[in-house]
């Protein structure tokens, strides 16, 4: 028996950041979409513990841990721990979702890794439960569950859905080297000694999705972990300008970077973005959201 789950990655259309808090994180107000660029995650019967990463020629494989730290090992121990059963089955993650990119793929591979093995081991655990393990996992997971556009609160993980109707096009350029979250994130209490306690409402954000206006969206896109990201890659400043003279509505960093993302007026336009950035950058990719959190696609 054995079931492949498939976790989007996720986009953050506003990103308002605030101080670190006392337990070290940083209080989040971000409005995160689902994007059609996902990740597969296959359970299968088997009497030990083995997890395996394919990954496309662009991915590099060693950036993937295989043991013992991936966030796959770490929900099933979570999960398994949960339910005292034991660890026992045979795990592939096939990837598609850049590798730290700011797209959030190991999350999505933990929240795929919860709805698969919890098939696989007939918990049936509940909605609340899987939502409150998948937030000790990390910020990101809860939304991996929930997909669609949601708003983040707390760290990211308390989320709560937002109505959003429209299919929006976007281009997405992947870098060749990953940033560190964390590294962006002390580059940003560098830049931003005065950051408030709390973030702002992203009210500017969800209203101009209620329009389905992408030139109105474009204008209310936001990322306060931008600056940082681009204080730390330079290089993408130029990507950035070079996606908005050449038709994307606007461009900007994805989360913590250095994934680079493009919003586009629609399927045509996002092709023809995406055509002119091929020329000079190898992987260019054309998505749109939102789509659904962690699903089973295939049951065998
Ligand atoms: P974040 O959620 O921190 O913003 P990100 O989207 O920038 O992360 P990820 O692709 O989730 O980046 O990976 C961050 C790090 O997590 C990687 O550098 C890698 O070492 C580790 N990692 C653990 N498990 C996985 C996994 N299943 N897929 C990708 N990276 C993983």
């Amino acid at each position: 028996m054995s079931f492949t789950v498939r976790a989007p990655a996720k986009i953050n259309l506003h990103l308002g950041v605030g101080a670190p808090r006392e337990d070290g994180f940083h209080p989040l107000v971000t409005v995160y979409q689902a994007v059609g660029l996902c990740d597969d995650v296959t359970a299968s019967r088997s009497p030990g513990w083995t997890l395996g990463v394919t990954v496309p020629d662009w991915i590099d494989a060693d950036a993937v841990p295989v043991t013992g730290d991936n966030l796959v090992d770490r929900a099933a121990r979570l999960l398994a721990g949960h339910h005292g059963v034991e660890l026992h089955a045979a795990v592939s993650v096939a990837k598609t979702i850049p590798v730290a990119g700011g797209m959030a793929g190991g999350s999505a591979d933990a929240a795929a890794a919860l709805v698969a093995l919890d098939r696989l081991w007939e918990l049936e655990t509940s909605d609340d439960d899987l939502l409150a393990l998948a937030a000790e996992l990390g910020s990101d997971v809860p939304f991996a569950l929930v997909g669609g556009t949601a708003l983040g609160t707390g760290r990211g993980e308390l989320v709560e859905p937002v109505r959003d109707p429209t299919t929006w096009w976007w281009v997405v350029v992947p870098s060749g080297e990953g940033l560190s979250t964390p590294e962006v994130y002390r580059r940003f209490d560098e830049l931003t000694p005065d950051a408030p306690a709390e973030p702002g409402p992203a009210k500017a954000l969800l209203k101009a999705l209620g329009t389905g206006d992408p030139v109105v969206l474009a204008g209310a896109l936001h990322n306060d972990l931008e600056p940082a990201a681009l204080d730390l890659r330079p290089d993408l400043s130029d990507l950035l300008e070079l996606g908005e003279q050449n038709g994307a509505l606007r461009g900007m960093v994805s989360g913590s970077g250095p994934t680079c993302l493009f919003l586009a007026e629609d399927a045509d336009a996002a092709r023809e973005v995406a055509a002119r950035l091929s020329e000079d950058h190898g992987v260019v990719l054309v998505t749109n959201g939102p789509v659904a959190g962690a699903h089973v696609v295939t049951y065998a």
